[in-house]
């Protein structure tokens, strides 16, 4: 039987850091200077490179701090306000939910889970799309200058990479609760002791997080694996049509670099465009690494892993973007001492930071691979047939294999420390 982990609810009480200094942080006020031009450096093909419409906020839903408030089993249909594009439901909100409407803690995680599986749909534990949002967005661009045969195809693939794009994000803030459990079981392990100075409270880091949203590193984090994981993951399947185009590799280095235009555009909101102070993004989509993309395609995987700028961090090992989320998660730890927070707006970071992951110099999220049907990849459920036609839709259908309900994403996830069942549709 899986074992399902219960969140660390009890005896947590909500607590919010105190005042900080800022020594011992490296400063960084390198403004990306986004240049406001087209690029210039390789011939794209008519319409193709039109500049994308300006990119709705992933996630921009703010569900009130006050965790008491939070009942699950009441429906409710977030992608109701079209410009979301979807969002991940933590599973120790779940946990939270519970106890709110049972009066209790969970037994244990199977009770949790058992929960879970009685909830409406879009109240689940996991990754939610909004289709609708993604397909109005897609009505916005404009098809101008695209050769009239390839609209459909054009479409096509901007909704693929928008998909990819959404999905990925969400999968970021699986990935901060997953670390959240990692770090419980490494800090239990070197100390001891459950009950340990290094245990963080995942509730008061999310109530943190959900009070400063503008300034909020996490969702940084989430666009790194956007494009890390999603955009530049070389091992997702291209949509059908791309087999058929002779200019294949010239067509999607363009339109990925329109993606990255449209996320790291300074006129996006915060703090989704705090990325482009993370990544430098002239650099993974400068000539020589689009190239990649008909070339020595493996090496693209690390491309966005080599343009973070993370600098000048003192260890062993160099720190990567989840020690800093790692670290930010380890501020909420009772005893021990408060070391700041890293936020999204400007470069600005420990020399040391707070992150067990850190002094082990481990990171499961560096690597991508070819998906395989198990639990261990990211397993998208296929959307219910409509009558309304979606651009969303066909995508998954045609990324769908003849055999089998399911699709599965060359991301990884974690059953053994928390499982994702599925990414769900709406
Ligand atoms: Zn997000």
């Amino acid at each position: 039987m899986r074992n399902w982990p219960l969140p660390n609810l009890k005896n947590q009480k909500i607590t919010l850091p105190p005042e900080w200094d800022t020594r011992d942080w490296i400063y960084s006020e390198r403004e990306y200077m986004y240049k406001n031009s087209s690029p210039n450096y390789f011939d794209m093909p008519k319409g193709w490179g039109n500049p994308w419409p300006d990119l709705p906020s992933p996630d921009d839903e703010t569900p009130g701090i006050d965790l008491s408030s939070i009942r699950l089993s009441v429906p409710r249909n977030r992608c109701a306000a079209n410009t979301l594009m979807g969002y991940y439901i933590g599973w120790h909100i779940v946990g939270v939910s519970f106890q709110n409407e049972k009066g209790r803690d969970p037994h244990d995680g199977e009770e949790l889970k058992a929960y879970n599986d009685s909830l409406p749909e879009e109240n689940k534990f996991g990754v939610h799309i909004c289709m609708e949002s993604i397909d109005n967005y897609i009505r916005k661009f404009s098809t101008e200058g695209v050769d009239k045969d390839h609209v459909s195809d054009y479409l096509e693939y901007c909704t693929y990479l928008t998909l990819i794009y959404v999905i990925a994000h969400e999968w970021g803030h699986y990935r901060s609760e997953v670390l959240s459990f990692q770090v419980s079981k490494l800090s239990e392990s070197v100390t001891g002791r459950v009950d340990n100075e290094y245990r963080s409270c995942y509730l008061s880091y999310f109530v943190n997080k959900k009070m400063y949203p503008e300034s909020n590193f996490e969702e940084v984090f989430a666009e790194w694996a956007a494009l890390k994981l999603g955009v530049f993951n070389f091992y997702m399947k291209p949509p059908a049509f791309a087999a058929q185009m002779t200019n294949w590799p010239l067509i999607e280095s363009t339109v990925k670099y329109m993606l990255t235009e449209v996320m790291s555009r300074p006129s996006r909101t915060r703090p989704y465009s705090d990325i482009r102070h993370w990544v430098d993004f002239e650099s993974i989509t400068e000539n020589t690494i689009l190239r990649r993309f008909s070339e020595n395609k493996s090496s693209i995987n690390r491309a966005v892993n080599d343009n973070v700028r993370i600098e000048g961090v003192r260890s062993l090992y160099n720190g990567k973007i989840t020690d800093l989320l790692v670290h930010n998660q380890m501020q909420f730890s009772r005893n021990r001492r408060f070391n700041g927070i890293v936020e999204s707006s400007w470069n600005s970071y420990p020399l040391h930071p707070d992150s067990l992951f850190y002094h082990f110099g481990y990171d499961d999220c560096l690597d991508a691979h070819k998906a395989s049907k198990t639990e261990n990849y990211l397993r998208l459920s296929m959307p219910p047939q409509t009558i309304n036609f979606s651009y969303v839709r066909k995508v998954l259908y045609d990324l769908k294999e003849s055999k089998g309900d399911f699709i599965y994403f060359p991301i990884k996830v974690f059953p053994d420390i928390l499982p994702l069942d599925a990414v769900y549709f709406h």
